[in-house]
């Protein structure tokens, strides 16, 4: 049975007292929730701070993301050494924002997979089409070519680690959401494409979660679909009251 989860990307937004006063709010919140799995990714100036504040809690600590190499000569990068070093437990890799604003490409998102999966940290892999993309009917085309690219050489074993997370990119930041049918129907492709390079038992296990305008409001209707495992959650994550909501939301 895939345990629900939800993680909130907190972006390029907070400052310390912010963030720690978010922190200390969804410790309080979500105290008692054992049946989601939550994580927050904060900016990475932010983390040592947040992971000292989120000891003793049930929320996870993740990053927004990393750079492949293991050290040297790369200034201004962060290595999956360095984040498992501060307490990390998940980095969103291959954000759509990343995509285009820092022009990310599927070989970089690759490399990427795999360093954070040799540090044993769990990705949180990022895919989904544009409006253009969905009006031109190649959803599922561009789906499959980032699942394929993304996850080239990476053993199934370190498949079934990894968390995938659909989020069209027209949906994203734009209060616009797939409905939960488009969102089912997407999720189910890529567990069935996931069962192809993988196998039946893993892709039933792989938790896909959607992100896209998740809020408080919507949430119910989106993750009581039977493929969609939770969520990752930008704007509605720096909301502490809203993002309670989303993961009691999320329970199954
Ligand atoms: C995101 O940043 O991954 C995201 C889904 O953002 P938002 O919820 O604001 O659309």
């Amino acid at each position: 049975m895939r345990r629900p989860i939800v993680v909130g990307n907190w972006k390029m937004n907070t400052l310390l007292s912010e963030a720690s006063q978010l922190v200390a709010k969804l410790r309080d919140n979500l105290a008692g929730v054992t049946e989601v799995e939550v994580g927050v990714c904060p900016p990475f100036v932010y983390l040592p701070a947040v992971n000292e504040a989120l000891k003793g809690s049930n929320i996870g600590l993740g990053a927004q993301n990393v750079y492949f190499q293991e050290k040297g000569a790369f200034t201004g990068e962060v290595s999956a050494a360095m984040l498992k070093d501060v307490g990390c437990k998940y980095v969103i890799i291959g954000h759509s924002e990343r995509r285009t604003i820092m022009a990310e490409n599927d070989d970089i998102i690759n490399k990427k997979l795999k360093a954070v999966l040799g540090k044993g940290l769990i990705p949180i892999f990022c895919i989904g089409e544009t409006l253009e993309q969905r009006q031109e009917g190649i959803t599922e085309r561009i789906i499959r070519s980032q699942i394929d690219a993304g996850l080239d050489g990476i053993t199934s074993d370190d498949i079934a680690k990894t968390v995938i997370a659909y989020e069209p990119v027209w949906a994203i930041g734009t209060g616009k959401n797939a409905t939960p049918q488009q969102a089912q129907e997407v999720h189910l492709f890529i567990r069935k494409l996931i069962a192809h390079i993988t196998s039946d038992i893993i892709a039933r296990d792989i938790q896909i979660i959607y992100g896209g305008s998740v809020k408080a409001e919507n949430a119910q209707d989106i993750l009581s679909q039977s493929d969609i495992d939770g969520a990752l959650v930008g704007g509605a994550s720096l909301d502490a009251e809203a993002f309670t909501r989303i993961v009691q939301s999320a329970k199954r």
